[in-house]
């Protein structure tokens, strides 16, 4: 069987917001929401990114989708650099990459009924009009597990767990190949939780869906993904395999993250690993290793030298001084 190809190829990518002051707005500093990050993610795949809240995770989603401008790097969705494109071009790609946000909510129009604010991007791309309009969001409104009847509705009327199917619903619609999915479930009770996981692994297998899934959950992410890519402050810290990361993480701050996963076997105790510290500010971070203050392995290079992503195992790269590389 071949190979699914790669969809998108994200390479040291930034993105700093500038910090004025003074009565002149100068820039005084920057945060270094994502600094410098690298992945790659196949067709058909689902890339998990976690990290703990500020991390700059969903910032990640939102300059890959080009929602914001990236400060520096490549964004490589089938070859093409989405970072670069000129507002016609980026108009043409919009319909293949789609986001679902955390609060589906705030995030639809309360005086819009369900119907409109589906439709609206078919009519807004010139994809359909009218009753084929009509038909394609009914058509996708029962995909997500909703009715014809809720075409008339408005977002007030709906759960938080049918809200978030027409979250999902609006960024089907247009027939994309990757989606973002950011904090998806976060807002939602834990029984409702499984049921849109479900949905999205069902979509995506029906689909052909590639997507980036982003959240701080560990459990949600673990779910889902194929690979996945632990964050920390701007950068990612481990990148691998779904399974090899949960079964052998090797960056301290991924087996901390873990640590605190609860398991399904209650017969086996996990030892928690307590971090020291809070998360330093992505405006002031530690020189070298970001994680030194926090990390208890912590050596004198750490807080001297940056740390790169090295391959420490079949398709598994770490970014720790520690962490032998293999070739
Ligand atoms: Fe810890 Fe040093 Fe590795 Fe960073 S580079 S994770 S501080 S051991």
């Amino acid at each position: 069987m071949e190979a699914p190809q790669q969809i998108l190829s994200v390479k040291g990518l930034k993105k700093y917001f500038p910090i004025r002051a003074g009565v002149f707005s100068r820039v005084t500093g920057y945060v270094k929401a994502v600094d410098g990050i690298d992945f790659d993610i196949r067709s058909g795949e689902a890339y998990g990114l976690v990290g703990e809240s500020g991390c700059g995770k969903s910032t990640a989603g939102m300059t890959i989708l080009r929602l914001i401008n990236p400060t520096d790097g490549e964004v490589l969705y089938k070859g093409k650099d989405v970072s670069t494109l000129d507002k016609d071009e980026l108009r043409k790609m919009r319909p293949e990459m789609q986001i679902i946000f955390q609060d589906p909510y705030s995030s639809l129009n309360p005086r819009m009924s369900v119907g409109e604010a589906i439709g609206e991007s078919l009519e807004v791309h010139g994809i359909a009009t009218g009753k084929e309009r009509r038909e394609r969001v009914i058509s996708v409104l029962r995909e997500c597990g909703l009715d014809e009847h809720h075409f008339r509705r408005y977002p007030h009327e709906f759960s938080g767990g049918q809200r978030q199917r027409i979250g999902i619903a609006r960024a089907l619609v247009l027939e994309p190949e990757f989606i973002v999915a950011d904090e998806p479930v976060s807002a939602l009770d834990v029984s409702i939780q499984s049921q849109i996981i479900n949905l999205m692994e069902r979509l995506q297998e029906k689909f052909g869906l590639t997507f980036l899934f982003i959240s701080h959950d560990l459990s949600v992410v673990k779910h889902i993904s194929d690979r996945v890519g632990v964050m920390y402050l701007g950068r990612i810290v481990e990148d691998a395999p779904k399974k090899e990361l949960y079964s052998s993480p090797m960056h301290p701050y991924s087996q901390a993250l873990l640590s605190a996963v609860p398991t399904m076997q209650p017969k086996i105790k996990k030892e928690r690993i307590i971090l020291k510290g809070d998360v330093p500010s992505p405006s002031n971070p530690p020189p070298g290793c970001t994680f030194h203050p926090r990390c208890p392995w912590a050596e004198e290079v750490c807080s001297q030298e940056v740390p790169v992503l090295k391959k420490a195992g079949t398709d598994h790269y770490v970014s720790c001084h520690l962490v032998k590389e293999v070739t």
